[in-house]
């Protein structure tokens, strides 16, 4: 994997990080669909990081099904040539199946020159992570919610770590503690991060700011503020109006650059961001994008 000077892995281009997205496109690959936590905006019946409009669920591949795929839009005459980045982004934690360690492999072996890039809750990235730098991994997303666990607690009901089931703020500590672990780790190791984070009015706008300082200060190139989709336990809970999201942004601008040009794909899209066409544009901000 090429580093630049700054000792950042190569990514240019890559849309979700500041390249031309009208003319770099990605592919996700669908494959990994266990998670270790629960967030309250999570539904968990359609895919997690990316689509939330019911009757639209990605079919889960395998690894070597995945590898076709990237075979398929590689040769295409329209995809081909703009395809950059490989995203497995869901539509569970792609930490937690290791489906996505073994596509990695696949994909790197056969198209080196492709950007590989994983979006994550976080919560198994320090015993992870190396492993990904190792496989060529250049981007990487986490979605920090919270610095607090208070907070944390408001968003993530319970986590699964190490065989045990932790709930409430002692869950969302663990979560946290190792979100931040793991992006130092990355960023020591060049892998360029982007952190999102699902803006929740009334729940964890006091935490942007602190969020913004916390992940700079760890090495993070970008952060992504995204509105609230309310469903699940947080469908009653008004998403933010577009303005207040920009004033939210303008405040974390001040410490990290803000990522704007999000539209929150699904886990399974292909192309150009927000052009994959009806019933693409997707919806979650869980772990991923
Ligand atoms: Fe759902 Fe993603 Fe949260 Fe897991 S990390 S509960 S899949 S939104
Ligand atoms: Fe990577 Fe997320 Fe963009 Fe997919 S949506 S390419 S996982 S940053
Ligand atoms: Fe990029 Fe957002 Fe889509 Fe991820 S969800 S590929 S960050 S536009």
């Amino acid at each position: 994997m090429a580093t630049s000077c700054s000792g950042r892995r190569n990514i240019q281009g890559h849309p979700c990080f500041g390249g031309d997205h009208r003319k770099n496109g990605r592919i996700h690959l669908a494959v990994a669909p266990r998670c270790t936590i629960k967030c309250a905006y999570c539904t968990r019946k359609h895919d997690c990081v990316n689509e939330s409009r019911p009757g639209v669920a990605s079919r889960i591949l395998t690894p070597q099904e995945a590898l076709e795929k990237v075979r398929e839009v590689v040769a295409s005459e329209t995809l081909g040539p703009i395809i950059k980045v490989v995203g497995i982004a869901g539509p569970g934690d792609p930490l937690a199946n290791e489906e996505t360690f073994e596509t990695f492999r696949l994909v790197r072996e056969e198209f080196p020159h492709l950007v590989k890039c994983l979006s994550t809750n976080g919560l198994l990235l320090p015993e992870t992570v190396d492993r990904l730098g190792a496989l060529g991994l250049g981007s990487l997303t986490i979605t920090i919610n919270a610095i607090d666990p208070a907070v944390g607690a408001k968003i993530y009901s319970h986590i699964f770590y190490q065989g045990k089931r932790y709930s409430g703020a002692e869950g969302a500590s663990i979560l946290i503690a190792n979100q931040l672990e793991g992006l130092a780790r990355a960023a020591e190791l060049g892998i360029v991060v982007k952190i999102n984070t699902v803006l929740i009015p009334g729940v964890n706008d006091g935490e942007i700011e602190l969020i913004s300082r916390r992940v700079k200060a760890l090495g993070a190139a970008v952060m992504n503020v995204m509105p609230l989709i309310p469903q699940a336990d947080m469908a009653h809970v008004s998403p933010p109006s577009p303005k207040y999201l920009e004033e939210v942004r303008s405040i974390g601008e001040r410490v990290i650059g803000q990522f704007r040009n999000c539209r929150q794909c699904r886990a399974d899209a292909v192309g150009l961001i927000g052009e994959e066409g009806a019933g693409a544009r997707c919806a979650v901000p869980a772990a991923g994008g």
